[in-house]
Parts: structure tokens; C-alpha cells; sequence
């Protein structure tokens, strides 16, 4: 704190002076968050959509328009561009408000007719005007205001040429518009370059979506592609991108997803689970809730000593415990679990995943040294696996879970378990995304009139795939061929589309998973965490 200049003798005075600086200090704060940082305003200078692209997000954006001259927050902006910026805008000569909004919608891209207010005013007056002219129809007078926007033919000029075009023509293509343009076209093919010419010059279609998107699901190079298509690369590369798939190299596909390091890790889990941990859960059904440090030595299958050495203050790799009023050392089995399961690479050479990582290299022909990397260093790996690595994995997983079954029950006795960990986490997500694909690709065939073929159904995959609605469908190959005789069915029903999506999702699920309905239902409903101890 500074030293107060004046003499404290005055409490009065000391009391105005703290007042003071306190206003001017807010003052300043609030000036502050009226406008924004000048080095976000070029963003804004760019983007005649910015606000709206930042109210997805943040929804005060709705209630500003920012000045792309000054950077000044408001909720209409037309007073502030006559107040502050009339010189810059009326280009010298003396103008009107409609001259000097129109200069700065020219200016910084906007369309002609756009509102200079935030989104909020903009909704309120426009429901208030729909609300006035319906009043106005039903006593069957003319609508006011910008009433030609809403009437059922396009707007045309007295002279009979449309307002869009006549508006184009005198203002150009604003930015805005390009825009949103743009926006409406994502993820729909262009079907300019979709003409070909052949030697005689003739116009011949060229292969559709689901042709290229079949063959990069057989894990084709976008060369061989396009070789095979008779296109060329970038086209290829192109469309793939838009049906959203991984780009780089061809990868494998399983249960609609691109192979990647998330799921060598979750078979790393399931293998340290398999191996390790399984037997420890067998001997903790034994013991009670609490234990002591000769049960959990036994549990975890270490010496005392360790036992002790990770209870430590200093140890920088410790259990978790407690101590009693006598200072006996407690240990709580569920956080043992939890411990031992959680442990990858720890300080001591006890339960440590090194044998595990060597087995794991084994299992997919890879050195130990690039598992290890896998493990220990997940966030680096961003692409998807190479297409052996991906195959082998898959035959690693799935020769793993044979074994899993042939284990047997627990020490508690019951059904014995079928689904390994990772498989019963990721169960309740595939469900949920699986039904909302099927009920949309339901309710797309219902409205169909003739029978539904392969082709069909996967060019609308690929044209909702590209449009962010599909989510697990297109990259799931197993079911393609039985897509087609699903939608047949919905055709030939009556009624019942929702219904018919959770049905045909479980019936799904329970074939790729090997698992009965009931199991179904238990993994689906239950939390995943429960599942694996039960
Ligand atoms: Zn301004």
C-alpha cells in the first residue's frame, strides 16, 4: 500500500479519498468491459459473423454488437457510428443515418439489409412484427414493416425482378452472405467436379461417395482410390475429409471407429486385468473391508517391508491408508483396488507392467520399447494405428477375450464374466450412439417408396456423415450388408420407428458382443464401475 500523502489527523477526509479511488477504479474496469481487447478486434474486423459464431458458446454474446472501428460493445450501434464515427463514415460531405450504416455495412462485409443490432433486439423486434402483422391479417388489413420477407412467393420488385437479385446486383456478394452460403453447402459433395468428360468429350458421372468411401473402408490408398475410380487424388482426398474420415493413411475400422491408440491401451488394461488384477480381485473377496498391513501385503501380493516403505512420508509413491488411534496402519480395500489397477510404471519393481508391456510386444509383433511409449506417453499419438498394427490388435483382442472366457467365475461364485473391462465401459456410449443412428436411418427409410438396396442406404451414410448427423454407422463395416435388410423391415412396418431403433441396436450389440439380451440390458443400465466388481 502507498503511503497516504495527506495528513491522517482528517478521518472525514481519509474516508472521501478511499471513496474516490474506488470510483475511479471502477470506472476504469467498466470502461474496460465495454469494449474488447484491441488485439481481438481485427478477428472481429474479418468476421460480419463473429458475434453469432461466439454465441454458441458464450450466449452474452447476444446481447452485443461490437464496432468494428473502435471496438465498442453495444446493443444497437447505429447512435454510437453517428455520434463517434459520422467523419469517418460520411466520407467528408455532411450525410444521413441511412448513408452512414449503409457505408459501414459496405465496409466491414455486411448484407445490405442487416439489422446494426445484437441478436437479442433483433429476435424481440422481430417477433413483436410478426406478432403485429398477424393481428393486422386477421383483421385483413396490409402487413407493415418488412412484411414481403415472409409472404409465400419470392419477393419481387414492382418491375418483376426478384429483391435478391436486384439486391445482389446493386451491392454484390457481400461477405455475410458468402458465409452463410457456405455454411448451408458443409458437407454437401460439389457436384460441379462430379463432371467428368471422357475422350469424346461426353459428360460421364463419376463415382459416387459411397463407392470411394467403401474402398478407404477396405483400407485402400487414397492413390489406389482414385486409380480405381479413374479420378484424381485431391478429389478423393476431398470427399474423404467431408464424410469425415481420419485423414493420413488408411486405417482399420472397428465398431465405428478408426483404430487408435485408445484402444491398445484399453487391450493393455484388459490384459494387466486378465493377468494381474483378476487375482487379486479373487483374494480380496477373502478379506473384509478393512485391512491390515499383513492382508494387504497378502493382497496385493508384496512383502510387509514395501508395505511399509510406500506408507512413508517420504515415499513419493504411496498407498493409500490410515491410521488408527494406536497408530496401526488401515487400509481400505476398494482404494487397494483402485490403486493397484491405476498403477502403470511405478518407482518399485513390484507390480510393475514391464512383463506385461514385453507380452503385449509379443502379441503384436511390435518392440516392448514402442509399447511402452503407448503407454506411458498416450497424448502424443494422434493418428490413427497403421493398418497391420490396427489388424493385428484386432486379433489380439479378440483372442484375448476367448481366453477370458474360458476363465471361468470368480471366487464369489455366479455366472461367469463375459465381457472384459474396456468392453463393459464402452458399452452404454455405443449403445446410446448406435440407437440414434438407426433411428435416424429408420425414419429415412420409412418415407422411402422403393425397396431399399446396399448402394442406397450407404450414399445416405455418406451424405449424413457429412453433414455431422451419423456418428458410428459408416465406420462400423460388419453391419453394412445387414443395413439394407433393416430398413426393408422398417418399410414394411406400420409404425413403431423409435421403438424398432432400440430393438434393432440391442440386437446388434448382443450378436458383436456375444452377449445375451439380459447382459445387455444390466451393461447398458448400470454404471460400468459395478459391473466389472459384480
Ligand atoms: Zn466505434
Amino acid at each position: 500500500m502507498e503511503p497516504n500523502p495527506r495528513p491522517a489527523s482528517d478521518p472525514e477526509q481519509a474516508k472521501l479519498e478511499v471513496q474516490r479511488e474506488y470510483a475511479s477504479e471502477y470506472r476504469a474496469r467498466h470502461r474496460g468491459s465495454r469494449r474488447v481487447a484491441p488485439e481481438e478486434l481485427p478477428l472481429f474486423q474479418d468476421d460480419p459473423l463473429r458475434e453469432e459464431k461466439l454465441s454458441r458458446r458464450e450466449t452474452e454474446w447476444k446481447k452485443v454488437i461490437v464496432c468494428r472501428l473502435c471496438g465498442f460493445k453495444a446493443g444497437r450501434l447505429i447512435n454510437h457510428l453517428k455520434v463517434f464515427h459520422r467523419i469517418e463514415l460520411s466520407d467528408g460531405s455532411e450525410a444521413t443515418a441511412t448513408f452512414i450504416a449503409n457505408n459501414y455495412r459496405k465496409r466491414f462485409g455486411y448484407n445490405k439489409r442487416q439489422p446494426l443490432s445484437c441478436a437479442e433486439l433483433r429476435e424481440k423486434y422481430s417477433q413483436k412484427l410478426k406478432g403485429r402483422n398477424s393481428r393486422r391479417r386477421w383483421q385483413g388489413r396490409p402487413s407493415v414493416g418488412q412484411g414481403t420477407r415472409f409472404k409465400k412467393k419470392r419477393a419481387a420488385t414492382p418491375s418483376g425482378i426478384h429483391r435478391g437479385v436486384e439486391a445482389r446486383k446493386e451491392w454484390g456478394t457481400s461477405q455475410q452472405a458468402k458465409q452463410r452460403m457456405s455454411a448451408s453447402r458443409k458437407g454437401r459433395p460439389n457436384i460441379k467436379n462430379r463432371k467428368r468428360r471422357n475422350a469424346t468429350g461426353e459428360v460421364v458421372a463419376t463415382a459416387s461417395d459411397w463407392q470411394r468411401a467403401r474402398l478407404r473402408l477396405a483400407g485402400k490408398e487414397l492413390s489406389q482410390i482414385a486409380k480405381k475410380l479413374e479420378l484424381d487424388d485431391e478429389s478423393v482426398r476431398q470427399s474423404l475429409h467431408r464424410m469425415r474420415f481420419p485423414p493420413g493413411r488408411p486405417c482399420c475400422f472397428f465398431r465405428g471407429e478408426a483404430i487408435t491408440h485408445k484402444h491398445l491401451l484399453a487391450h493393455f488394461e484388459d490384459l494387466k486385468y486378465v493377468r494381474n488384477l483378476r487375482s487379486i480381485e479373487f483374494r480380496a473377496n477373502a478379506n473384509g473391508k478393512e485391512l491390515t498391513v499383513r492382508e494387504a501385503s497378502e493382497l496385493l501380493g508384496v512383502p510387509e517391508p514395501w508395505i511399509y516403505a510406500h506408507t512413508r512420508q517420504s515415499s513419493k509413491d504411496s498407498i493409500p491408508h490410515s491410521k488408527t488411534e494406536r497408530g496401526a496402519l488401515t487400509f481400505l480395500k476398494d482404494q487397494l483396488l483402485d490403486y493397484a489397477q491405476d498403477r502403470r510404471h511405478g518407482v518399485s519393481s513390484f507390480l510393475t507392467t514391464s512383463k506385461l508391456e514385453t507380452e503385449l510386444a509379443g502379441r503384436l509383433g511390435i518392440s516392448a520399447r514402442r509399447v511402452y511409449g503407448f503407454v506411458a506417453h498416450p497424448e502424443s499419438y494422434k493418428n490413427p494405428l497403421p493398418i497391420t498394427l490396427g489388424e493385428r490388435l484386432l486379433s489380439s483382442i479378440a483372442s484375448l477375450r476367448e481366453e477370458f472366457r474360458q476363465l471361468g467365475s470368480t471366487a464369489k461364485g455366479g455366472r461367469p464374466k463375459t465381457l472384459l473391462p474396456s468392453e463393459g465401459k464402452e458399452l452404454p456410449g455405443k449403445y446410446d450412439t448406435l440407437k440414434s443412428d438407426l433411428n435416424l436411418m429408420l425414419s429415412w427409410a420409412e418415407r422411402l417408396d422403393d425397396g431399399v438396396k446396399l448402394e442406397e442406404v450407404g450414399k445416405w451414410m455418406c451424405e449424413q456423415s457429412g453433414l455431422g448427423r451419423l456418428q458410428v454407422l459408416l465406420f462400423w463395416p460388419s453391419l453394412h450388408e445387414k443395413l439394407s435388410v433393416i430398413c426393408e423391415r422398417a418399410r414394411n412396418r406400420d409404425h413403431g420407428g423409435r421403438l424398432g431403433a432400440a430393438e434393432r441396436s440391442k440386437e446388434i450389440l448382443c450378436q458383436e458382443y456375444r452377449i445375451s439380451p439380459r447382459q445387455l440390458a444390466r451393461a447398458v443400465t448400470l454404471p460400468s464401475k459395478t459391473l466389472i466388481a459384480a
